[in-house]
């Protein structure tokens, strides 16, 4: 006899619908992942690359995915070159000849494939593609032309020594976050001339300063956290080994960006961004902490790379001809990846999504 609307509300509470709980377990599927990549190095996106928290700079903020902070494009990798050569080839080279340059002294072939993978990854973090899309954008709202390599070159040879002392002086101020604060903005952004706040102009980029920008946000993703450098075999020793290794980045994204190795991908929504960094993660896992048993490094070395001996492309002396490291900015030759368009021939591919020549 009871039908008062308490009594009736209370049997219509009827458990969630297939549907609802669903979507309840894929939003707890989501957090879980998220908190999974943040642990596995992947920086928080409250993160900022000055270490101030209440910094509201754009360029400080990159690690931020969510409402403006959404990147515009995401940098990916074509199959192929071009000229039709595999683009992971292209990368796993790289990072051979720039670890077989930076560190001539490591002897085992083991360790050698180890350090250079750990390039590889480092040179194909999101991060670091992020930096080279933003490069990329400076360059071109003001007009820089680097489409002459020389150009470049040029501009990476006069930049490398200050960002070599702007690396030794971050170490020094190690302790003194507001020095680092400083010191980092006033490099991530345009320079101020003397005497220009008055007069009410903006900072003008130049070339110089455009190109610091790459290799210090570069940097501070290198840098952040210290297990994190550990694990990722990220702690190159000496402040010149990372200013050779940046600039050499960056002269490698631009060679390959020339031979439309790399699409840009509008960025509809963060989850794509999660997704780049999930792919990122489980190709290159990182190193188990404090392990330094040889069981261990053989486990996350990745099958797919295989030793590259010394000299195989032919005609080149890699001792006096390398160009992208200990070289940059004075060797006139192109990049040695290019010999290798001889082994790929033909292949033309269409060209939708590819970025702007340069
Ligand atoms: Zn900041």
């Amino acid at each position: 006899m009871d039908t008062s609307p308490h009594s009736s509300s209370h049997f219509s509470s009827s458990p969630p619908s297939p549907v609802a709980l669903t979507l309840r377990r894929h939003r707890r599927d989501e957090t879980r992942r998220l908190q999974e990549q943040y642990s596995h190095g992947r920086p928080y996106p409250g993160e900022r690359l000055c270490g101030s928290d209440d910094c509201l700079l754009r360029c400080c903020c990159v690690y931020k995915t969510t409402g403006i902070h959404l990147p515009w494009y995401i940098l990916i990798d074509r199959d192929e070159s071009e000229d039709g050569v595999p683009v992971k080839d292209i990368l796993t080279e790289f990072a051979y000849l720039v670890t077989t340059e930076v560190w001539p002294s490591i002897e085992k072939q083991s360790d050698v494939l180890l350090k250079a993978r750990s390039i590889e990854a480092f040179v194909s973090s999101p991060p670091v593609r992020a930096a080279y899309l933003d490069f990329r954008t400076v360059c071109q709202k003001n007009d820089f032309d680097f489409s002459i390599e020389s150009r470049l070159r040029e501009a990476l040879s006069s930049t490398m020594p200050r960002f070599r002392d702007l690396v030794t002086e971050l170490d020094a101020a190690e302790q003194d976050s507001q020095r680092i604060e400083m010191l980092i903005h006033r490099h991530l952004q345009p320079p101020q001339q003397p005497g220009q706040t008055s007069s009410g102009r903006p900072p003008q980029w130049t070339q110089e300063s455009c190109i610091m920008r790459f290799l210090l946000t570069s940097e501070l993703w290198r840098r952040h956290g210290e297990r994190h450098m550990r694990q990722r075999n990220w702690a190159w020793e000496e402040p010149w080994m990372v200013a050779e290794l940046l600039s050499a980045v960056l002269l490698n994204y631009w060679l390959m960006d020339g031979e439309k190795c790399f699409a840009r991908e509008p960025t509809r929504s963060s989850e794509q961004v999660d997704e780049a960094w999930q792919d990122w993660l489980d190709k290159y896992p990182m190193l188990e902490d404090e392990s330094d048993d040889e069981s261990e490094r053989r486990r996350v070395r990745s099958p797919d790379l295989v030793p590259k001996p010394f000299g195989m492309i032919k005609g080149l002396d890699l001792d006096r001809e390398i160009g992208y490291v200990g070289g940059v900015g004075t060797a006139a030759r192109g990049p040695l990846w290019r010999d290798l368009r001889q082994r790929h021939d033909g292949d033309d591919e269409g060209e939708d999504d590819v970025l702007p020549q340069h």
